[in-house]
């Protein structure tokens, strides 16, 4: 089968053969349609610190994928033939406390496709039964195939109530465009979206109903008066890894305010904490999505009217890799997404 792998500890992915996987008794074999390429997988072309850490050479990377199942294992029970699917990719172990009481997604053991294991650039993936998340046919495969990115930011826009709430985020990618659509569809009063990338400020504007500001250019407080805003934002989402995001987070959240964080801070971060503690903020980090809460709940909004197309920006053919990895890297793109055929 073809599919892209780490195969030089440089720049870039390789395109290669490899035998289709064999599935274990618990096992299902994906045929993939679409995959969408992830902040994540330009880590890995780029091979920087974290991904020469992290990720073995000869490994076939990517985790956001829909197909269909073409193949299971004798024991795989109520998944069949046919059935198409998106997955959770983080393969989490069933022995920690975290696991056996249910919190699957704080598993300490937890390993990723296309990161620790066989990923789904390929036109064949294995994934434990488990993990299969099926589609139903009102989403087709470009939007399963951004699910896991989609799940993250409704993991982070669910992290507290956000019914009538001012809502602050901070970075416009894919994953704050697609939170802050979320944000909107659960009620929230007004979404603030910030970056200093005018082309993510504009595409944010198209996918959902915000207020984009450009924090290069325009005081953030000037923006209140029009939105009728005295004190500050409600709830913050970070999702640039910017320090300077955060801080100015901090700084336009309200007393009592609460701050959700996927952004990635590139080290140590010098926060003001006695701003944090005296205006009496809750801060939660986000990692990945519940297993499997974040699916159920996601589905159910793109089932009624939460609407995240227009993040997809790029489509490519699977061999066009080369191109789709480059519109990515620009910071010029929404989500990009490759056909598998
Ligand atoms: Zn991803």
């Amino acid at each position: 089968m073809k599919a892209l792998a780490k195969m030089k500890p440089e720049t870039g992915l390789w395109a290669v053969d490899r035998a289709v996987p064999e599935v274990g008794p618990e096992d299902v074999l994906i045929r993939v349609k679409k995959t969408g390429i992830c902040g994540t997988d330009i880590h890995i072309w780029n091979w920087d610190d974290w991904a020469a850490r992290t990720v073995p050479l000869g490994l076939v990377t990517g985790h956001e994928f829909a197909g269909e199942i073409v193949a299971k294992g004798a024991l795989v029970e109520g998944l069949e033939i046919g059935q198409r699917c998106s997955g959770e990719g983080h393969l989490i172990g069933k022995l920690s406390r975290q696991s056996r009481a249910g919190k699957f997604h704080l598993d300490p053991a937890t390993r990723g496709i296309g990161v620790n294991e066989q990923g789904a650039f390929a036109e064949f993936l294995r994934l434990p039964a488990f993990n299969v998340v099926p589609l139903p046919d009102t989403i087709d495969d470009e939007i399963g195939a951004i699910l896991d990115p989609l799940g993250n930011a409704v993991h982070t826009a669910l992290s507290f109530d956000l019914v009538g709430e001012d809502v602050l985020i901070t970075g416009a990618g894919p994953i704050g465009i697609m939170a802050a659509a979320v944000a909107r569809h659960v009620g929230a009063r007004h979404v603030v979206i910030t970056d200093v990338n005018p082309a993510r400020l504009e595409l944010a504007g198209q996918v959902a109903d915000v207020t984009p500001v450009n924090v290069a250019e325009t005081d953030l407080r000037s923006v209140y008066p029009g939105l009728k805003m005295s004190q500050g934002f409600d709830v913050g989402m970070e999702m640039s890894g910017n320090q300077q995001a955060l801080d100015q987070m901090v700084d336009n959240l309200v007393m009592g305010g609460r701050i959700a964080m996927l952004g990635i801070p590139p080290g140590k971060s010098p926060v003001d904490w006695s701003r944090i503690v005296f205006k009496a903020i809750t801060i939660k980090g986000v990692y990945g999505r519940e297993i499997f809460e974040t699916w159920y709940k996601m589905i159910a909004m793109l089932e009624n009217g939460l609407d995240v197309r227009r993040v997809i920006t790029h489509r490519f053919k699977a061999e066009d890799f080369v191109t789709g990895f480059e519109t990515m890297r620009s910071g010029l793109s929404g989500k990009v997404v490759l056909d598998w055929g």
